[in-house]
């Protein structure tokens, strides 16, 4: 059946030797079954060759036609040696160009009909196609999968590896769609989805074969979301809590916003009520400095009041030890004692650490992913809070969650997203938002210039450079600026040797190793870099309350949600914050999108303007939020799928919730492949 061919290695298959199996997997494919998985990026139509008269300019299309004369070789340079004929299609002639390959010589037989696929250049007078495919035309598909490839590896070799694959398919392949659902949402079966997904007999039977992939797709992920909505039918062995937060409030040095207060009282109505005696599952949303550590905090504390610890989870190094110092402070005179789990602690307070987290000394622990390392082990975790979630896949947050028995669990999000869209994403969160800003917080004054006024800019940088404040520049590229585009490395460079070379510059990107952007990053905390030169990797909430300008150049390349998370790096003390948004577009939605964000600082406002804008892609972009890579679905596009599959999965689980009956295993299979990242954790 399929799912044992997942256990097949992909070198089994006829044709693939050991070289060939190393390249299959830099293409991530490991086993039969993932290669039967691993669909077509895009489909070439030979179905309906063009005539040379009509066939479009620039764009890839097919031409039938004559081979008028055998391939001609002319070397032009050293290693470089072209091949040459003509073809007509009765009406016009076609001028073909091969280079380096004296295989084609033999390849094309004068006198014979192909087909010829690939992009017309030349004039109108003289059509010409640079390398072309073909096939005879008794032997043409009608549809031609193009996969990505890898060098060494080409779509005709995949190709075959597929067709040997397809070959090991029983007669009847189970489904993991059940018949009936199948049947109401008119999908077609796997064996047949499969066969013509790479081997498609035309556009249309391949259109049906990605139906169904694609809802099966978006089936398995919203089950597997779903799981989060399953936990509020267990029950937690946790009793109902005593609410302290009003003690909490106490502590701090401010008092608690009216949406601070609001969101940790729906948190504590989660746990304190002696009806519901389901865990909690709350998302806490709310714009960059609104908060969310102390409603975070305060949620902690008054859970270790009732005797059972609390963790903390965040992405970074830097973001973990700045909660620590911030939350240590606030809770210094209450005989809670919080400990910190990174990385980069030494093994001999790591050991500690874990022997007070298994007794119960350390009532609340501060971590990044170490904390979800094997040998951490609790006495008594109630609550497990996950702060700027899109960091973490679902599966990273549920094994935190299972280091306890069905413990309360709150993940915290900076990027509003639009309600609909949060459903889909988080399944069946409950969500409290923080829609207010703390008092007294200035608005960062947003200004958009375009290049010409640049060097102004950093004048103005300068003057509070030299008052001994810090700036933050973003720039798109990491390496070599292009034309249009500016790099980190170049950038920093410039700024280094000509606008301030009495200042210290740093540079922060995604090729840095984590320690290394760390360590950037804690010196930038500390005042030792005078300017951040970075990629939009310095999104995530680190607080740098001296750093008060913003410069983003090439501002037109993100969409108004991540210009609003980058701004909120700035602003975060007293004092007054400036953005500036660098762009030369002259495009007038561009420019439309830009002055919203000069006008507004409300991060919900700025989000529906993004999706009216500019569709939900944004939001599903890379890596915004933990999901698991998809195969073949696109959120953004299949929006209507996915909410078909999303009842669909609510079906599912209405009769089955734990995934148990035998029609449903199919899918349990692939539920745990797709969120297997972190050992196939997801249903138990
Ligand atoms: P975020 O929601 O981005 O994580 P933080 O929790 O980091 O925001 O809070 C940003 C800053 O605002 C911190 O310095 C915090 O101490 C401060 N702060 C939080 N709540 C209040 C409040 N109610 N009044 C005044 N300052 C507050
Ligand atoms: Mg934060």
């Amino acid at each position: 059946n399929m799912a044992s061919l997942f256990e097949q290695e992909i070198q089994t298959l006829t044709g693939v030797g050991e070289k060939r199996a190393k390249l299959f997997h830099k293409l991530g494919v490991f086993s039969v079954g993932a290669l039967l998985r691993f669909y077509p990026r895009i489909y070439e139509d030979w179905s309906q060759p063009f005539t040379i008269e009509q066939a479009p300019f620039g764009v890839p299309c097919a031409i039938r036609a004559v081979v008028l004369h055998k391939p001609i070789e002319t070397r032009i340079r050293k290693g470089m040696t072209l091949y040459k004929t003509s073809v007509t299609d009765g009406m016009r002639d076609l001028q073909l160009t091969f280079f380096n390959n004296p295989y084609i010589v033999n390849a094309l037989t004068e006198g014979k009909e192909y087909i010829f696929y690939g992009k017309v250049s030349g004039t109108l007078l003289r059509k010409e196609m640079s390398v072309p495919e073909f096939y005879p035309v008794s032997s043409a598909p009608s549809v031609c999968p193009i996969y990505r490839q890898t060098e060494g590896l080409s779509t005709r070799m995949i190709s075959n590896a597929v067709k040997h694959a397809l070959a090991l398919l029983p007669e009847q392949v189970k489904d993991p769609i059940p018949y009936d659902i199948r049947m109401q949402y008119h999908l077609c079966e796997l064996k047949y989805a499969l066969e013509q997904i790479h081997f498609p007999d035309s556009m249309e039977s391949m259109k049906i074969a990605k139906k169904r992939l694609v809802f099966e797709e978006l089936l398995t992920l919203q089950l597997g979301l779903l799981e989060l909505k399953y936990r509020k039918k267990q029950e937690t062995s946790l009793p109902p809590f005593i609410d302290y937060c009003n003690e909490f409030f106490q502590l701090l040095p401010f008092t608690p916003t009216s949406a601070q207060k609001r969101a940790i009282s729906e948190a504590m109505a989660d746990m304190t009520n002696p009806k519901k005696r389901s865990p909690m599952s709350r998302l806490v949303q709310g714009d960059v400095g609104s908060g969310k550590t102390a409603v975070a905090a305060a949620l902690c504390y008054s859970v270790i009041k009732n005797d059972v610890q609390a963790a903390l989870m965040a992405p970074t190094e830097i973001l973990a030890q700045q909660h620590y110092a911030s939350i240590s402070d606030i809770l210094k005179d209450t005989g809670i004692s919080v400990g910190l789990l990174t990385g980069s602690v030494t093994p001999a307070k790591k050991r500690k650490l874990l022997e007070q987290l298994q007794d119960g000394s350390i009532q609340m622990v501060i971590g990044t992913h170490a904390l979800i390392s094997e040998t951490v082990a609790f006495k008594n975790l109630g609550l497990v809070i996950t702060d700027e979630q899109h960091r973490f896949g679902v599966a990273q947050r549920s094994l935190l969650a299972e280091k306890g028995n069905h413990p309360h669990m709150l993940v915290m999000s900076a990027t509003p997203i639009p309600r609909t869209l949060a459903l889909i994403i988080y399944g069946d969160l409950d969500i409290s938002v923080l829609d207010e800003l703390p008092p007294g917080r200035q608005t960062i004054e947003t200004y958009a210039i375009s290049s010409r006024k640049r060097a102004r800019a950093l004048q103005y940088i300068r003057t509070h450079l030299d008052a001994g404040q810090q700036a933050y520049i973003i720039c798109p590229l990491v390496e070599e600026s292009t034309n249009d585009m500016a790099s980190v490395v170049q950038y920093a460079n410039a700024l280094q040797t000509e606008t301030f070379p009495d200042k210290v510059i740093g540079t922060l990107h995604g090729k840095m190793k984590p320690k290394e952007k760390d360590t950037v990053m804690t010196a930038f905390a500390n005042g030792k870099i005078d300017v951040l030169v970075s990629t939009t990797v310095v999104e995530v909430g680190v607080d740098v309350p001296n750093a008060v300008i913003i410069l983003i150049e090439n501002a037109e390349r993100y969409g108004l949600s991540q210009l609003h998370q980058l701004r909120g790096r700035v602003g975060r003390g007293n004092k007054k914050s400036t953005c500036i948004l660098v762009s030369d577009v002259q495009n007038e939605e561009a420019i439309a999108r830009l002055k919203i964000l000069c006008s507004t600082s409300d991060g919900f406002r700025i989000a529906d303007e993004d999706l009216r804008l500019r569709g939900p892609g944004d939001f599903f972009g890379e890596k915004q939020h933990g999901l698991p890579d998809l195969k073949i679905a696109n959120m953004a596009e299949d929006m209507e799928v996915l909410k078909k599959a999303q009842s669909a999965a609510r079906h599912v689980l209405s009769c089955d919730p734990k995934l148990e009956q035998p029609e449903h295993q199919g899918l349990k299979g692939q539920i745990k492949r797709l969120f297997s990242v972190f050992g196939g954790q997801g249903f138990h």
